[in-house]
């Protein structure tokens, strides 16, 4: 086959190496131009299946004619009129949206979704797919997240966002020329999602050096490498530059195709995201107009978890106390206390149960330091090679007009210190927060970070 001349190369190429990992998704169609093979695409995937095209106000008049065009010229019928929802007040990624695309789908037999979504769009139109058991198509309007090609959808139930589990698309279209023209802030998203894969990066590290889960080589590189690169051009990401959008949208592809070949989202996801989660599930910002996006959140958690990183990368660890950390452990009832203290009722059960699963006690505490102590030098190591500090973090974001401080997304630093304590309670992920736990020092280490001569005591407003 004569490749198209349309299609750019490069991000192809790696695409397609990423693509062999993957078991849901089948085809990535990234280049310029690109929309115009959607219909080609569907065609191959799906055989005879008629397209229900999904989309919103503002997807459609951006895309929508072209979608149309593509789908009628490869000869895909069409099972319906597209199903087209408001714009405005913003599309919410709540459950509601998920029924209403679920059940037209449902009333056509047979048809296949062909959505034409960022991130909300998107994770409603794979909910309401999975639920069927039936795939979909996604064309991408924007560089705004990394959970395209991910399994799994971020949807809000009473207020509360939660990731439902569903497969990934079959097919993604990423027309560059598309990507190129998307909103600032949706971009700014993207990049803010990104920039976590730096901290996460290193929590992974450690959970790979103290044994708890080791890093899978593969994910590590279609993650890192291509993150990486993009993340120290945070101007040219702002200026919308061709070649810095190209490879934003191809890094945040690359970190959705990792947690698909793994089935988790450790590849991309490490302390940073459970201080996004944290406020997901409090439902911080979903009131504004447009709601605040995901990837704000996760800049913020960014900052915060290479802020940690500073201060336990500092640390003496050989001086410390293993009889003194042992007995100061948290009795499971003390555990249950704290938590409840810490965290919304809403979701407090859950969070006593993820914290009790990681909190060690007596030889296994005693048996995690001595591992700590063994392998701090080696993490430090490491870790250094891979971290950025928080000051720096704070920069790239800042350049890529992503918002850099918590102020900024409207946490508060009352409400932004005591996050630091909630977010290691929500999930079971081994982090940075669970190092300084384990060894009875992550109370100090918040404190220090807090104290005048600290990073946030240091940075009390943008
Ligand atoms: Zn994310």
């Amino acid at each position: 086959m004569t490749p198209d001349p349309v299609t750019t190369d490069r991000p192809a190429s790696r695409i397609e190496r990423a693509l062999r990992t993957a078991d849901e998704t089948r085809v990535i169609e990234l280049g310029s131009g690109a929309i115009r093979r959607t219909g080609r695409v569907f065609a191959d995937l799906f055989d005879s299946s008629p397209a229900l095209v999904v989309a919103d106000e503002n997807t459609f008049a951006r895309a929508g004619e072209a979608v149309l065009a593509s789908l009628r010229e490869a000869g895909v019928p069409l099972a319906a009129d597209p199903l087209v929802l408001p714009g405005r007040p913003t599309l919410y990624g709540d459950y509601t949206n998920v029924t209403i695309v679920r059940e037209r789908l449902a009333a056509l037999p047979g048809a296949v979704a062909c959505s034409i979504a960022a991130g909300t769009l998107n994770d409603i139109t794979k909910l309401a797919s999975g639920e069927l058991g039936r795939p979909y198509l996604n064309v991408c309007t924007a560089p705004s997240v990394d959970g395209y090609s991910a399994f799994g959808a971020a949807i809000a139930i009473d207020g509360f966002k939660i990731t439902r589990s569903c497969p990934a698309p079959e097919g993604l279209v990423a027309d560059l020329d598309l990507l190129r023209t998307a909103p600032q802030r949706l971009t700014a998203t993207g990049f803010g999602d990104l920039s976590e894969k730096i901290p996460a990066g290193a929590d992974w590290i450690l959970a790979d050096e103290l044994g708890v889960e080791p890093i899978d080589p593969v994910a590590w590189s279609l993650v890192q490498d291509s993150a990486r690169e993009v993340l120290l051009r945070p101007e040219a990401v702002a200026a919308a530059d061709p070649d810095a959008i190209e490879a934003l949208s191809e890094a945040l592809l690359l970190s959705g195709l990792a947690m698909q070949a793994t089935k988790s989202s450790r590849p991309a996801s490490g302390a940073g995201h459970q201080f996004s989660h944290l406020w997901e599930m409090e439902g911080h910002g979903l009131d504004l107009e447009p709601p605040l996006s995901h990837g704000f959140k996760v800049g913020i958690g960014s900052i915060a978890s290479c802020a940690l990183w500073e201060v336990a990368l500092a640390l003496d660890v050989a001086a410390i106390d293993a009889d003194e950390v042992v007995s100061r452990a948290p009795a499971p009832a003390e555990l249950e206390r704290r938590v409840r203290r810490a965290v919304s009722p809403a979701f407090a059960d859950e969070a006593v149960v993820a914290s009790e699963r990681k909190q060690l006690r007596g030889t296994a505490l005693r048996e995690r330091l001595e591992r700590i102590r063994r392998a701090w030098p080696t993490i430090v190591a490491r870790a250094r090679e891979q971290l950025v500090g928080p000051a720096r973090m704070m920069e790239l974001l800042r350049a890529a007009g992503t918002p850099h401080h918590p102020v900024l997304i409207g946490i508060d630093m009352e409400r932004f210190r005591a996050s630091h304590h909630a977010a290691r309670m929500i999930r079971t992920r081994y982090t940075i927060l669970d190092v300084l736990a384990d060894l009875g020092a992550l109370d100090d280490a918040i404190d220090r970070l807090f104290a005048p001569d600290g990073f946030w005591g240091r940075h009390p407003e943008p």
